[in-house]
């Protein structure tokens, strides 16, 4: 699996750059790992750079200037289980973690990894299209249920009209999950219902939209079907990591995302591809394809420009055709480090070394444990059905009494 993958999806190129694949820096181990290891098992530090072929979620500590990402979704609105809609986490060091758009799709792959909910507090939105945020209510919710017991804080740009923005975004979910949300309300803590939206102006040149813990994170404008779509850098203990969301090569990803260690951005099918995949013809994919989106050659091109420590291409579906049709088209124009990104694909990257693997996570794994202080957290009285729904019940089945508590 390793094997195939190093061979295929992940190309180490340039002289004198080390995409050091099982190799790495000093990972000390005073990073503790709050995540909840897999029954029977303790997370180990890395020792020497040595990673294992394999990434088993929970089974490392994360090192003390580890940045590790995560795919959680690099496919299409029209999904594949191999590839589902767009999302990525960042999980620092330092404990914290970061969302970088959470589409539809995404969330089964989240919590497959077992995080600990009560840090997944973040969501950053590059746009409103579903392939981006039709999970976002799912990370509220769940999450909600799964250890958060504070505000999940949606980053997300306004739009050309205030209807088309973040804000507008999250009050209508927010109305749409009203049934949901009250049933909920009381039994699980109340601050975890809260959505603390950060509007910010889509506009804005590379401004600061978040800042706290040693962390930055900065927006630019995309060039996307409206106005109104952005990318993101993140940038930590002399890290930087940009998602790019969806965009038209654009001069302000290649002046922003300069200097950056991992450089995402889409890398769509090319429109011979996309038209036999979707079943257009070949106008429409043309124009999908090249005025919509960045198509192979042109995302080499952004990052032959760039040249950042590794490329990172999302936004296909990598079959076998798809995949050669991409690589052949990227390698016209890059021909630096690269990562064709699928689902479940990790990196971890220290100053010294990137390295990619996929994880392997269980089909039906449990979700994480949730912490003492969640189980603490205020609540307010839970809801109940009235009087008239309860007069229904049938006088056929009693439940068992109630255990002590
Ligand atoms: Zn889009
Ligand atoms: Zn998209």
């Amino acid at each position: 699996m390793v094997t195939k993958i190093k061979q295929t999806w992940l190309f180490p190129m340039a002289v004198g750059v080390a995409i050091g694949l099982f190799l790495a820096g000093n990972l000390g181990p005073q990073a503790q790992a709050k995540d909840a290891a897999p029954r029977g098992r303790k997370p180990v530090a890395i020792a020497d750079g040595q990673y294992p072929a394999t990434y088993f979620p929970n089974t490392e500590l994360i090192g003390p200037d580890e940045m590790r990402i995560t795919a959680l979704g690099t496919g299409m609105p029209n999904q594949t289980r191999a590839a589902v809609s767009i999302s990525f986490l960042v999980e620092l060091g330092n404990g914290d973690k970061f969302l970088f758009d959470t589409g539809a799709g995404m969330l089964a792959n989240l919590f497959s990894l077992r995080p600990d909910f009560s840090k997944i507090d973040k969501v950053f939105t590059s746009h409103l299209h579903v392939d981006h945020v039709g999970d976002f209510m799912g990370v509220h919710i769940g999450g909600w249920l799964s250890g958060r017991f504070t505000p999940l804080h949606l980053y997300g740009p306004n739009g050309s009209s205030p209807e088309l923005g973040t804000r507008a975004f999250a009050e209508a979910m927010t109305k749409a999950y009203a049934w949901d949300l009250a049933t909920r309300s009381g039994a699980l803590p109340d601050a975890g219902a809260q959505i603390v939206v950060h509007e910010f102006d889509y506009k804005q040149m590379n401004e600061v939209v978040y800042q706290k813990n040693g962390v930055t994170i900065r927006s630019w404008p995309a060039i996307h079907a409206l106005d109104g779509a952005v990318s993101f850098s993140l940038e930590w203990n002399g890290l930087k990591y940009v998602f790019g969301g969806d965009t038209y090569p654009n001069k302000w990803y290649l002046e922003y995302a300069k200097g950056a260690d991992v450089a995402s951005h889409e890398c769509f099918l090319p429109p011979e591809a996309l038209a036999a995949y979707f079943g257009w013809d070949l106008v429409q994919a043309t124009w999908v394809s090249t005025r919509i989106h960045t198509e192979p050659s042109a995302f080499g091109k952004v990052m032959a420009a760039l040249k950042p420590r590794i490329a990172v291409g999302y936004h296909s579906v990598q079959s076998p055709e798809n995949n050669a049709a991409i690589m052949d088209a990227v390698r016209k124009t890059y021909d630096g480090p690269l990562a064709l990104a699928r689902d479940l694909m990790v990196m971890n990257v220290t100053k010294d070394n990137i390295v990619v693997r996929m994880a392997v996570v269980d089909e039906y794994v449990l979700p994480p444990d949730v912490t003492q202080a969640y189980k603490d957290a205020d609540r307010s009285a839970a809801k109940k059905t009235s009087e008239f729904i309860q007069a229904g019940k049938w006088k056929g089945y009693t439940p068992p009494p109630m255990p002590k508590k």
